[in-house]
């Protein structure tokens, strides 16, 4: 498909960044190309426009991205999920594991309710830890998370292990 490798050749990738070791996947290159931010958010809206979803959840910070144009276009509604502190309204919150210590979700109660169809969408899934945890804040207020959906999966981190039988559709396999 002519769309994925217009995507996967706007994606840089920064070695050593935050630490080093790291290979960056930075998406901020995909935004300054108009055809492949474009082609990106229309290979989603193509999947899911028939899917009955009626929240399209998006994880801090670039899941606040991809997720507005996707939402816009299935006519879907728009729910940030947060790091902490940062909601100002009344909020169920989710702790999740990191490569060293913690770290906490938050979502605004009431903005997802039981029935509600979704899908999470994010950059970039790496140990799915994060989008585990947007998966089970989201069950517990009674959601059905159709799918989770991220640009790029790293799959040498066994992301797509950890969310078990749980769908997940990316653009990209990275390296
Ligand atoms: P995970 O929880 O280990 O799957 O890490 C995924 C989260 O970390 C997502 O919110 C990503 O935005 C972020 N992340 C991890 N590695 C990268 C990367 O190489 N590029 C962009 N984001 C990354």
């Amino acid at each position: 498909d002519n769309r994925i490798k217009r995507i996967a050749s706007s994606i840089r990738v920064i070695p050593d960044w935050p630490k080093p070791g790291v290979m960056f996947q930075d998406i901020t290159t995909l935004l300054l190309d108009p055809l492949a931010f474009k082609d990106s958010i229309d290979l989603f809206v193509e999947r899911y426009k028939d899917k009955g979803i009626t929240v399209v959840a998006g994880v801090e910070a670039r899941g606040f991205i991809f997720g507005p144009p996707i939402a816009l276009a299935i006519g879907a509604k728009f729910v940030p999920m947060r790091k902490p502190n940062k909601l100002p309204g009344e909020v169920i919150s989710e702790e999740y594991s990191l490569e060293y210590g913690t770290d906490v979700m938050e979502m605004h109660v009431g903005a997802v309710q039981s029935g509600d169809r979704v899908l999470v969408i994010d950059d970039l899934i790496a140990t799915g830890g994060t989008l585990c945890a947007a998966i089970r804040l989201l069950e517990r207020v009674g959601a059905e998370v159709v799918e989770s959906a991220c640009v790029i999966e790293l799959p040498e981190l066994k992301g797509r292990e950890r969310l078990g039988d749980r769908p997940l559709f990316v653009l990209i396999k990275a390296k």
